[in-house]
């Protein structure tokens, strides 16, 4: 392993140098530990202690400076996951001067970025918590080119997908184990300390049932650049013409089977008049996988983590995922919303086995595959006889458990209604216009004129000009909302008009303050800002 730290020839005699005179610097955007990344210059790492160490030299910065409150509860999280007790980053405190007393630092030459992997054996899991946010953290830090290494602390070894993982750089990611044979105190030149959240749209339901994030930051648009990135690194070229159309299944092999796949395969293969194909992760190539996916259809499976695979279907293909008895699709939905992330533009639904007839169960399993069997008499009784899986917490409900890893026999006839209801002629990839909008500024020079007449009639004229941006663009239709408020009062009287300017008369009094709000809007439900407000008397 050490001789590839040397790739990058550095001077050992100036980065020590730099160690002992300048001691470890750390600069951080983000206010909260969980919206935090940190930026280390001379970073260290006991390998025998497990402990991240930053030398206190006179030139040592240290931005936050939080005091202790770098405890409570932690410095930054080294996962993407939001505020996971296991996924917490620090460092403990020495001077310069212990330097003399420990073991010759060796230098990691590379830009690193240091984080955690969430659960690497699990596909959902590489993708929406690892994957993505080390491609969009990499992006947002220059220096983290794919000249960069990445390092993962969590102590898991390399897992099932570990070359995803090395898509992403070219060089080779080291582990939390392999670090100890690299040396006994090792100095990070240059890092980068945890993970960008910016591109998650799911929690796991650790404080809260699970469900999509709150407020979800992502789109279409950067999944696409990222599995465009991961395509061209996996030699995947996107085919452009449309050749002959197909539907994949993504079959799962050891647990939460379809039970009649020959029958589903054939179904749909006649009811839409397509090849239909089936892929696992146990029988192909990861590049193979993605070459079909990439110009499929319709995607059909069964909810688990395989159907992530979703990131790589073409815009406007069609994502069926199957639910096991007793299983709600309105309360696990990762892949749903995925699939419907605005710019996505992938076609979803959810079918659910509701004939306690066609599930089969393994009460007998051990208790991670779904077993009941060390449960009292009472609640397995309880759980065979409920219909639905309560609402529940990540991660060890024996229901959830015992449901979800049901297999199913998918009733064919009840599938193809659902799956027509949504998908009309054929599934598949349309040549779609990019719907992805613009948006309008402010108007701009907007005026206001008021006339009175008498003592209880006025009117106010209000005009305004365009958006600067409006010039540049083809807007199907463009119309401007105006507020008017009296002054002092909660509510306000809204308009949508067409022109650029309007004279009010309905509710307009005499001798009165309003305050006149105004903004464009493309094509319908593209909003703009509001402009500053104008103040109009009568
Ligand atoms: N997996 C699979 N085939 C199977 C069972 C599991 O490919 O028959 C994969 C699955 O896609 C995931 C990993 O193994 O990447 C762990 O599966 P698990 O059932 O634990 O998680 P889930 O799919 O429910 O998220």
């Amino acid at each position: 392993q050490s001789q590839e730290l040397s790739q990058v020839q550095i001077d050992y005699h100036a980065a020590l140098q730099a160690l002992v005179e300048d001691g470890t610097r750390m600069v951080c955007t983000g206010r909260m530990h969980t919206d935090r990344i940190c930026r280390f210059e001379s970073l260290c790492y006991s390998t025998e202690a497990e402990e991240f160490v930053f030398f206190h030299s006179n030139a040592s910065v240290m931005l936050p400076n939080l005091g202790s409150r770098r405890f409570q509860p932690a410095l930054l999280d080294l996962s993407s996951v939001e505020d996971h007790n296991t996924q917490y980053f620090n460092f403990v405190e020495l001077p310069v001067a212990a330097l003399k007393f420990m073991p010759k630092p060796v230098f990691v030459p590379d830009v690193a970025l240091i984080t955690n992997r969430f659960n690497p054996d699990n596909l959902m899991h590489v993708f929406h918590d690892d994957l993505l946010p080390i491609f969009y953290t990499m992006q947002q830090f220059p220096d983290l080119d794919l000249e960069s290494r990445l390092f993962f602390m969590e102590g898991w070894s390399e897992g099932l997908h570990f070359d995803l993982y090395k898509l992403l750089s070219n060089k080779q990611p080291l582990l939390r184990e392999q670090l100890k044979t690299l040396g006994r105190l090792l100095c990070f030149t240059k890092s980068y300390v945890g993970l960008s959240k910016i591109t998650t749209w799911y929690q796991y339901g650790f404080v809260q049932p699970q469900g999509p994030k709150a407020n979800i930051l992502v789109s279409g648009n950067e999944i696409r650049h990222f599995t465009k990135f991961m395509m061209e690194k996996l030699n995947v070229s996107l085919e452009e013409s449309a050749s002959e159309e197909y539907i994949v299944v993504f079959s799962r092999t050891i647990n939460r089977l379809i039970l009649n796949e020959a029958e589903l395969i054939l179904a749909l293969a006649q009811e839409f008049q397509m090849k239909t194909i089936t892929v696992s992760i146990e029988d192909h190539s990861f590049s193979h996988i993605v070459r079909l996916i990439s110009n499929a259809s319709m995607l059909v499976s069964m909810h688990g983590a395989q159907l992530v695979m979703s990131l790589f279907l073409p815009r406007g293909a069609t994502v069926v995922e199957l639910f096991p008895y007793a299983i709600n699709p309105e309360h696990y939905t990762p892949y749903k919303t995925l699939s419907t992330l605005p710019g996505m533009d992938l076609q979803y639904i959810a079918w659910q086995n509701t004939d306690q007839e066609n599930t089969v169960t393994f009460p007998d399993r051990p208790w991670d595959q779904g077993g009941i069997a060390h449960l009292d008499k009472a609640e397995q009784e309880r759980i065979i006889k409920s219909k639905e899986v309560p609402r529940h917490l990540c991660c060890q409900n024996p229901e959830w458990l015992f449901r979800v890893y049901q297999d199913t026999k998918v009733d064919i006839p009840s599938l193809i209604q659902v799956i027509r209801q949504t998908v009309k002629l054929k599934p598949g990839p349309k040549k779609q216009k990019w719907t992805g909008g613009l948006y309008p500024g402010k108007v701009r020079d907007a005026k206001c004129q008021a006339s009175v007449q008498g003592t209880s009639e006025a009117k106010l004229s209000v005009s305004w000009q365009i958006p600067w941006n409006l010039k540049y663009l083809k807007v199907r239709e463009v119309k401007y909302e105006v507020w008017i408020q009296e002054q002092g009062e909660n509510t306000y009287m809204p308009y949508i008009l067409s022109h650029q300017n309007h004279t009010f008369s309905e509710n307009i009094k005499p001798f009165t303050i309003y305050l006149v709000w105004i903004r464009c809007i493309f094509n319908k439900n593209l909003l703009g800002p509001f402009a500053d407000v104008l103040l109009c008397s009568t």
